[in-house]
């Protein structure tokens, strides 16, 4: 050892010179109401701020040492952006840290800097006196974050659509803004809220800020962390007898006017009240702001260094949210579902269950099928679908028979860093490679669809572009939920000047899952090889990762959907080729045709020799 300290020893030094620095003597709230002002930009009500009462423990619990990981599980329009605010200004003042703050991309983080954090900035001179200079941005283009430094840290503002905007430097505090959207929105099955969180991981005091409104319950992170964390719940007293209790919307009550037969008229969504449950006295909206003086954050589970919190819009401040507000929001929204979702999502803060289209395929080992060969006999032609993360390229090779019967022949992945060319030779070897026909000729892919859009843009585009001439298609996912599936013509817009089909991917998803779906072999139908590792229970999930939402769109309820993907790119690539199925169901199927050999011709006194 030589003296010297072993890393656990290293990592006590630091952990005990962090304790033994002064701490700060204010805690968030008082620190709150007694500096902090709010700019006109983000408030009606600009100026020295006091905090409402169930904001107190909130403030307190995002700037105290103790609490690693903060989660609130909110409506819109309760002021988390404001306490978000307040968080980085006590962080900037009290207790030097670096920071990272999301929000869901680069539109919104820039919207955020521009009117929030830059007139908070200006509004508190105790702040402004401590930062350097002007909200920058990133020197070169691909670098879309904002920075801001002072003595002892550096603000750093990202969009969270790209891990890759989280691949920087440590920080003490991590902000997470809206991130049930990141789900919607983040590139590919990355998740962007851990790599975000691992960037807080080096320090003891480490603190990570989540907040939103729960959108889709299955995959909502929101909910998720909520559900981790202790679970405070906002108890207010009854302004009659002081009894404290919890409220959902389900307790409102408001009257109707009613036919003779008992049918509803007419809502009044004005006369909405509460009823106690101790002494039956009737509550009103206009009794909300005394009843959060005398109210309680009380814990329904244990605290393991997660704090959660929920409330929802009953407890708004906003003249906009009233009670009747409430009721007449939830009216207007019956027998609409988008308003519905909207009306749980935003005012309850709870998560939402739509009804999709969706299947499972829970039996696969029933579904796997021993080819007689490699390519079995009814198989027309090969196409490849090929995935592109970060990390790794995913690859399907799919064979067509007559009416897009399918029947998959295998699934790679290759390791490998997608931004630098090794992993893509490797991609390139096997695209090359050739499959045994049942009848004993040998096929290679047709035609390959590449996922050239998220990750290492660059590198696929050059891989489409040399390999053009061999039905190498680069395609990008049309937004449109209506998008043909393969479109009519490329288009040249992108930097690497090559075509670059926009593929819809929507209406490929209806018809890959309505062939899914297809129990009976012929048209359509679906096989898997059960004499290959490949097609197992993970490959299956990923497959059926997704459902069909109300308005169409195929949404994904797992993380990993990269096996439907590839499936998609496949089906692209075969249309993209202009294959004929019927036609080649008659003459043959499309087999590799080897090159003829030159004819060498030897000198004789060379062939004398031997
Ligand atoms: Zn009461």
């Amino acid at each position: 050892m030589g003296g010297s300290l072993s890393e656990q020893q290293k990592s006590i030094v630091v952990h005990l010179t962090n304790i033994l620095k002064p701490r700060p003597k204010l805690s968030g709230s008082e620190w709150v109401n007694k500096y902090f002002y709010l700019s006109p930009e983000s408030s009606a009500a600009p100026g020295k701020v006091t905090l409402y009462p169930y904001q107190e423990e909130l403030m307190d619990v995002m700037c105290d040492y103790e609490t690693q990981f903060v989660i609130f599980k909110k409506p819109t329009r309760v002021g988390f952006t404001k306490l978000l605010n307040m968080t980085q200004a006590y962080f900037i003042h009290q207790r030097p840290s670096s920071i990272l703050h999301a929000q869901p991309n680069n539109e919104e983080m820039r919207g955020y800097a521009t009117d929030e954090f830059e007139p908070m900035v200006r509004d508190n001179k105790i702040i402004s006196d401590l930062i350097d200079g002007k909200v920058v941005r990133g020197k070169n283009k691909t670098d879309r974050t904002l920075k801001k430094s002072y003595p002892g840290g550096i603000w750093e503002g990202v969009g969270a659509e790209s891990s890759r905007n989280f691949n920087r430097r440590t920080v003490r505090v991590f902000m997470a803004d809206e991130i049930d959207t990141w789900v919607l929105e983040a590139d590919k099955a990355g998740d962007t809220l851990t790599t975000g969180m691992r960037r807080t991981s080096d320090f003891w005091d480490r603190k990570n800020i989540m907040g939103g409104k729960p959108i889709i319950k299955e995959t909502s992170k929101v909910l998720e962390w909520f559900d981790k964390g202790d679970q405070r719940h906002r108890y207010l007293p009854c302004p009659h007898c002081g009894h404290k209790q919890i409220w959902g919307f389900d307790d409102f009550i408001w009257d109707k006017e009613l036919a003779e037969d008992g049918s509803v008229i007419r809502h009044l969504p004005d006369t909405v009240y509460l009823k106690c449950a101790e002494c039956k006295e009737k509550i009103y909206d206009h009794h909300k702001r005394e009843m959060d003086k005398g109210g309680e954050w009380v814990a329904h589970e244990e605290f393991t260094g997660i704090a959660s919190f929920y409330i929802w819009a009953m407890f708004s401040y906003s003249p906009n949210v009233t009670w009747p507000d409430i009721v007449r929001e939830f009216l207007s929204a019956i027998g609409n579902p988008l308003k519905l979702k909207a009306f749980h999502n935003e005012v309850l803060a709870q998560g939402w269950e739509d009804e999709f289209d969706s299947l499972e395929i829970t039996d696969y080992k029933d579904r796997l099928e021993e080819y007689e060969a490699e390519v079995p006999e009814e198989v027309l032609i090969l196409t490849a679908g090929v995935d592109t993360q970060d990390n790794r390229l995913e690859v399907e090779v799919v064979g067509w028979g007559r009416y897009e019967e399918s029947w998959s022949i295998t699934y790679r992945t290759f390791y490998g860093d997608t931004a630098k060319p090794f992993v893509w030779q490797e991609l390139d070897l096997f695209l090359a490679s050739k499959f045994i026909h049942a009848s004993g000729g040998s096929m290679t892919i047709s035609a390959t669809g590449v996922d050239t859009q998220g990750h290492s843009t660059k590198m696929a585009y050059e891989y489409c572009k040399a390999n053009k001439f061999k039905n190498v298609f680069a395609l990008k996912g049309a937004n449109q939920i209506d998008a043909p599936i393969v479109p009519l013509a490329a288009t040249y817009t992108n930097k690497a000047k090559i075509p670059l089909y926009m593929a819809g991917v929507n209406a490929a998803k209806d018809v890959i899952f309505s062939y899914l779906a297809t129990t009976e072999r012929g048209a359509g139908y679906c096989h898997w090889p059960s004499n290959t590792p490949y097609y197992n229970a993970e490959y299956f999930k990923q497959l059926t990762a997704e459902k069909r939402a109300e308005d169409g769109r195929w949404v994904k309820f797992r993380a990993r959907n990269e096996a439907l993907d590839v499936r998609v790119y496949s089906l692209a690539a075969l249309l993209l080729a202009k294959v004929d199925l019927e036609l080649l169901f008659f003459r043959g199927p499309a087999f590799w045709v080897p090159p003829v050999p030159k004819e060498v011709v030897a000198p004789s006194s060379y062939l004398d020799e031997y």
